[in-house]
């Protein structure tokens, strides 16, 4: 690791660590205590403990006026089950989204369509691409689109440690934070692969996940027509597309979104990015 990321991963560390704090606060409140180990008594202590439990206690005997029961920390963020795939209420809107990125061959075509066109989409970015290619975050930022984060080694997310997630997804937070001045809002499982560490930890340092409705399969190289017919085929009111501007050749998929783009404007959708 070099030595510039330590700091910016300690940040989001502590970021979460926080986020967590919360979590756990919120649990002990709703947990039985019957059953929470952390609560459970051990030995005659216990014993005593669970007898003076079983009491009222001492502000329910009062009247609740002149007493405010203990005031806790608001509830963590809603912790997911799925990602999104689709959006609802944007209208007869669809998005654009990019992984795997950015790459100094293909990204700056993407961005050249997109801004011709005065269209946003959303990027999600590998840790390691952004670092190596910094100019080009600054500029997907500034255009307007939304940075999202998509792991630091774009591995699959399901195989690793709880460690492994935050250290992936933290150091990923953290460089994207550092190059445009604001953490990302969303990520995106590599592979689509999801996992319950992976909402959590992605929950607590503040993002969404995001998923897709439409698959271009453009990695498989399948030909510039074929993508094309595929988001045509594909789109509707609040359809997510998935395209790739990096890990392989993306020639194809720069000159697809140069087709479909503005067949897209003249069906009369809007290309837009979720408001988070
Ligand atoms: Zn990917």
């Amino acid at each position: 690791m070099k030595s510039d990321h330590r700091l910016p991963l300690r940040r989001t560390v502590l970021r979460l660590a926080t986020g967590l704090g919360a979590a756990t606060a919120v649990g002990l409140v709703v947990a039985d205590p019957g059953t929470s180990p952390a609560r459970r008594p051990a030995g005659a202590a216990g014993s005593q403990a669970a007898a003076l439990r079983t009491r009222p206690l001492a502000y329910r005997l009062r009247p609740m006026t002149g007493h405010t029961p203990p005031r806790y920390r608001p509830a963590a963020p809603p912790v997911r089950t799925r990602p999104f795939e689709q959006l609802t209420d944007i209208g007869h809107a669809m998005v654009l989204t990019f992984d795997d990125g950015p790459d100094p061959l293909y990204t700056p075509h993407i961005l050249d369509t997109l801004r011709k066109h005065d269209v946003r989409a959303m990027f999600f970015l590998c840790g390691e691409m952004a670092n190596d290619n910094r100019d080009l975050v600054r500029r997907i930022a500034d255009e307007g689109h939304t940075v999202g984060n998509h792991t630091w080694t774009h591995p699959l997310v399901t195989k690793l440690s709880r460690a492994g997630v935050i250290e992936e997804l933290g150091r990923t937070s953290d460089v994207i934070e550092e190059i445009t001045g604001a953490a990302p809002l969303w990520y995106r499982a590599p592979y689509g692969a999801w996992n319950r560490n992976s909402f959590e930890i992605g929950a607590a340092m503040g993002m969404e996940p995001m998923a897709w409705t439409v698959d271009t399969l453009d990695w498989t190289v399948p030909g510039t027509d074929t993508i094309v017919r595929r988001v045509r085929r594909g789109a509707g009111p609040g359809v997510v597309v998935l395209s790739h501007d990096a890990g392989g050749n993306r020639s194809q998929s720069v000159a697809a979104l140069r087709r479909y783009l503005p067949q897209l404007l003249d069906d009369g959708y809007r290309l837009t990015v979720p408001r988070r």
